[in-house]
């Protein structure tokens, strides 16, 4: 069967150099990494673990930790040391502002156990002890064979060089407007910390840029213009997404629109949790825009319609829901036993308008029956019409279709 998607032509990465964080890969071709960062006191050993674990187990392949002081970096050995343990591998980053050079220096253990360093070039030193301190930080980087992501964020924007920019720009006979001089802020203290670690002997295989700002335009036009002036790998990410549907929104509407262009070699969704919400649905969300695009697969996708006046029970929304549940709970088995699962396409339609349609575009799909319809369901696998469902058990006759698709349709790992 082809699919639409399958019909869509594949998007052109752009060109970046291949940096290599613990055993995961960003860039250089590579598919675009999902990461996430904990919000977790990185002094508590016990719960910084368990929100990595869940983190790692949810699908993001490198978790980044704060280390804001002394107790934090003493903890970064025991966390990696009980992850392992654990089973977890995740690559951890270690997310340095301020004293970054103190504490890589006075805590080797920590220096050791993280496979990339965050360094943020706004906050990095001030002044005079702004050089020596970067450099302080690329030399353990370099003596540990660390990468680094030099990430700029705009709310921590080098203050002197922002005033330079704007200097200079004042004194041009038709000066630009500020927003474009702090977009070339952003890009400019990105590009030249990054020439200053190479300087210093680190190699591009070794840096991640990220240019952080809030708003979608500001985003887009700072990335387009950084993918512009060089190789380097390119981490993604809105930062102060915000909150629920403004946050997924606004991180989906910029990062889609840089994906589609091939910018972006990994990517962070800032979302701010709801009180005591999951932390995990960041990793969701990133999963879930990368898949949408076509540009990886992790899980089964479900289609399904939004239902209408054609739809007046609940039992269609149910059965959408419980078809959902099922491959979610089954995913992590079918994982380690399927090669490809994660293709799967399934549809759960409301009516005969676009119902049968819908299905036959999955890979296997069921149509339920409107209002006033015949109360049978025909699904449909692989695009034809093989049995049709009636009566009170259809979501779990259904679901046994799903398993033996499964079973039948993907090969088994050795
Ligand atoms: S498929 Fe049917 S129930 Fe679903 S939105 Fe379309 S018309 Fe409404």
């Amino acid at each position: 069967m082809t699919s639409l998607m399958s019909m869509s032509s594949p998007i052109e990465r752009r060109k970046s150099v291949a940096v290599r964080v613990g055993p995961v890969v960003i860039g250089g071709g590579a598919p675009v990494v999902v990461q996430s960062m904990t919000n977790t006191d990185t002094a508590d050993i016990a719960k910084t673990v368990t929100q990595v674990e869940a983190l790692a187990r949810a699908g993001s392949e490198i978790v980044r930790i704060t280390v804001d002081r002394e107790e934090s970096a003493a903890a970064v050995p025991a966390i990696r040391e009980a992850l392992d343990k654990k089973g977890v591998g995740v690559p951890l980053v270690g997310d340095f502002h301020y004293i970054g050079h103190k504490l890589l220096t006075q805590y080797p253990g920590c220096a050791e156990a993280l496979a990339k360093y965050r360094i943020n070039p706004g906050n990095v030193g001030f002044r005079e002890k702004k050089d020596p301190q970067f450099s302080t930080m690329i030399e353990v980087a370099l003596k540990y064979d660390r990468p680094v992501r030099i990430g700029v964020n705009w709310g921590s924007l080098d203050q002197e060089l922002l005033t330079g920019l704007m200097d200079e720009n004042a004194r041009l006979a038709r000066p630009k407007p500020a927003q474009e001089v702090m977009r070339e802020a952003l890009v400019v203290s990105a590009i030249s910390s990054a020439q200053r670690a190479e300087a210093l002997g680190m190699g591009r295989n070794k840096i991640v840029l990220s240019c952080k700002v809030s708003a979608v335009q500001d985003l887009i036009g700072v990335y387009t213009e950084l993918a512009k002036r060089g190789d380097y790998a390119l981490h993604l990410g809105l930062t102060e997404a915000g909150m629920g549907s403004k946050g997924i929104v606004a991180s989906s509407a910029a990062m889609s629109i840089l994906l589609q262009q091939g910018i972006g070699d990994t990517i962070r969704i800032s979302l701010t949790p709801e009180p005591g919400g999951d932390r995990t649905q960041e990793v969701i969300v990133a999963q879930e825009i990368l898949q949408s695009m076509g540009l990886r697969s992790f899980t089964p996708q479900v289609a399904s319609c939004p239902g209408c006046g054609r739809t007046t029970s609940t039992f269609f929304q149910e059965l959408a829901s419980r078809i959902q549940t099922h491959v979610r709970e089954r995913m992590p088995t079918w994982r380690k036993q399927y090669v490809g699962v994660e293709t799967l396409n399934l549809a759960v339609m409301g009516c005969i308008v676009n119902g049968p349609g819908e299905s036959k575009h999955a890979n296997i799909g069921i149509s339920l029956p409107g209002t006033g319809e015949e109360p049978v369901a025909p699904v449909f696998v692989d695009g034809k019409k093989t049995i049709t469902l009636r009566g009170t058990a259809i979501a779990e006759e259904f679901s046994a279709l799903v398993d033996q698709y499964v079973e039948t349709h993907y090969d088994k790992r050795a």
